[in-house]
C-alpha cells in the first residue's frame, strides 16, 4: 500500500553570518524586511542595476543610494540608519545571495 510521500522541503539553510544578526539587532525592523527579501530572492541584480522588490514596488540600489524615499529620509539624517532595500543588498552581496539576471533591467521595466 503507497504511502503518500510527506513533500518536506526545509527552506534552504542561508549562511547568513553572525553580522548579520548584529545588523538585525541594530535595524530591527528593516533587517528583518532585508532578510525576508533575501530568502524570497527578491534581491536581483541585473546588468545595468541592483533591484530589490519592495510590497508595492521595485527599488533601483545603486551603491550607498536607493530610489525610495525613505533612502533620501536616512540620508538627510543618519546614514548608519539605511533603508531596508540597502540593507538587503548590503547582507545579500555578503551572503552570495543575490539573485542573477543576465538581461538589462532597463529593458525589463521599460524604463523611459
Ligand atoms: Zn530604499
Amino acid at each position: 500500500m503507497p504511502r503518500p510521500d510527506q513533500n518536506i522541503n526545509p527552506p534552504p539553510t542561508n549562511q547568513i553570518a553572525p553580522y548579520v544578526e548584529e545588523l538585525l539587532k541594530k535595524n530591527g525592523t528593516r533587517g528583518e524586511k532585508a532578510i525576508e527579501a533575501i530568502q524570497e530572492d527578491r534581491v536581483k541584480q541585473y546588468r545595468d542595476f541592483t533591484v530589490v522588490v519592495g510590497y508595492h514596488d521595485e527599488y533601483i540600489v545603486e551603491g550607498e543610494i536607493c530610489t525610495c524615499k525613505g533612502s533620501e529620509y536616512n540620508l538627510q539624517n543618519d546614514t548608519d540608519k539605511k533603508c531596508w532595500h540597502l540593507l538587503a543588498v548590503e547582507i545579500a552581496e555578503r551572503t552570495g545571495s543575490i539573485d542573477y539576471h543576465d538581461m538589462w533591467y532597463s529593458e525589463v521595466r521599460d524604463l523611459l
